[in-house]
């Protein structure tokens, strides 16, 4: 064992009053040794840390039950994979194995996608920024091109007359879903009549031609009628437009938004108990389709899906760097991960699991990250045992945006490892280094 440093003791207030059912909070430990029969310790030895480790196994998992809740109930579903949930070549790569075509909101995005051998007529194209000729490219190659806004439209009239063709579009819309805050500043609105004149715009254009209607109303949706609201609205434009314009609205497209198992902050129950169910979510929406379709042949089905489907498949595995005592008496442990790799930290409570069972009793602790940030904590009270410099702690659920949205800032973002159906890691993307981060210098 190595030499430890000195730190001053200091005697903690043992709080009887917080044992429970559950436990004394002294001596509950929350233990995982392994990911799908992998030593989480092994593959801190084998790949460093910090390193995110995916589930193959679990995102086939979670993918075949939501594809099945909505595929035992409605003839024609099919899932887009949301690229800015996980855009890891690899973990698009599995999505597109099951099925999956791409659903992406930018020029990246779409690049990305086509780079992997997506096709354009397989590439849902959604955002309020698609840049002219970016959105050129994606006309002529035939992506599912979705509507946000007037200008939008005007560029895609102005493409149709360089290309001498009329264009099949799909328009994104919002609504009242009876949610809290309403997104009302993507696509145009369904109440006030503006998503009516929007396609009622294309026709006196001439130029256009609707053929989907597509609403996203949100994130981390707890509520699964609140997809039954959009159906229904969804399907009250398209029988309007159908009326009214002609137009012949192949699909509609309810969107991502279903909540995945993690913790938000100021909820108290479990998400197992809040969470609504593969079913719920596709119960709602298959029934208010077939509740309001008026025509002969029912529209084909999309779905953009994205946290529900990658979260729970994912860990971040980081190792104790040291500790020190506070003024207060905590004791604050220093990682090698931080908020640089955890955005979502601010919104969600993770499990932290440690690598297996120490001696000794809990104390409240702090665990901040790397940075030379005073913000850089993960989590501000944890009761923990005396963990030594090397214990390997993983958190999840942190599958979703946490690797889109982690900042190369202050260190080199981490390795990233799947392990696969067989349960072998493999290394899906290396620790970026100084040559990786660096600019293209002009
Ligand atoms: C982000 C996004 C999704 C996926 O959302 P999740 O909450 O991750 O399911 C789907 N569609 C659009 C348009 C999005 O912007």
């Amino acid at each position: 064992m190595s030499k430890q440093p000195y730190i001053k003791p200091t005697i903690n207030k043992v709080e009887f009053a917080m044992a429970s059912k559950y436990g004394s909070p002294m001596k509950t430990q929350k233990i995982r040794s392994e990911i799908d029969g992998v030593k989480v310790a092994d593959l801190v030895d084998t790949f460093g840390s910090p390193i995110f480790v995916f589930s193959e196994k679990k995102i086939r998992e979670l993918y075949s039950n939501l594809y099945s809740a909505f595929s035992s109930r409605y003839p024609d579903v099919q899932f887009g994979w949301s690229y800015k949930t996980n855009y890891l070549n690899a973990i698009c790569n599995i999505f597109h194995d099951l099925g999956s075509i791409a659903e992406v909101v930018s020029e990246f995005e779409y690049q990305k996608a086509r780079a992997l051998g997506v096709e354009g007529k397989d590439i849902i194209f959604n955002g309020p920024y698609k840049p002219y000729e970016d959105l050129k490219i994606a006309v002529k190659e035939g992506a599912k091109i979705h509507v946000d806004n007037l200008f939008e439209l005007n560029d895609l009239e102005k493409i149709a007359d360089e290309l001498g063709t009329k264009i099949k579009v799909a328009i994104r819309i919002n609504m009242d879903t009876g949610i809290h805050p309403q997104w009302s500043r993507f696509g145009f609105n369904f109440e006030s009549g503006e998503a009516y004149e929007a396609v009622k715009r294309m026709y006196d254009g001439g130029k256009l031609e609707l053929n989907g209607i597509h609403s996203h109303i949100g994130t981390f949706m707890l509520d699964a009628n609140a997809y039954k609201a959009a159906t229904i609205k969804i399907m009250r434009l398209k029988e309007a437009v159908e009326n009214d314009f002609g137009a012949v609205i192949e699909y509609i497209d309810l969107g991502g938004g279903f909540a995945s198992k993690s913790h938000l902050k100021g909820i108290y129950q479990s998400p197992d108990v809040i969470v609504p169910t593969p079913d719920d979510y596709a119960e709602a929406i298959t029934n208010a389709i077939y509740e309001m379709n008026k025509s002969d042949t029912l529209p084909k089905l999309y779905l953009e899906t994205g946290r529900a489907l990658i979260d729970e498949a994912g860990y971040l595995l980081t190792s104790v760097h040291g500790y020190k005592r506070f003024p207060d008496g905590k004791k604050g442990y220093i990682l090698d991960a931080g908020v640089n790799l955890l955005y979502t930290s601010t919104w969600y409570n993770f499990n932290i699991e440690l690598d297996k069972h120490y001696e000794g009793e809990n104390e409240p602790s702090t665990l901040n990250g790397p940075l030379c940030m005073n913000i850089d904590v993960i989590e501000e009270h944890i009761m923990l045992p005396a963990l030594d410099r090397g214990t390997v702690l993983s958190i999840s659920p942190v599958g979703a945006y946490n690797y889109t949205q982690s900042m190369q800032f202050i260190r080199y973002k981490p390795a990233v490892v799947l392990i696969d159906t067989e349960g072998n890691p493999k290394l899906i993307k290396a620790v970026d280094d100084l040559e990786t981060v660096n600019y293209k210098e002009i």
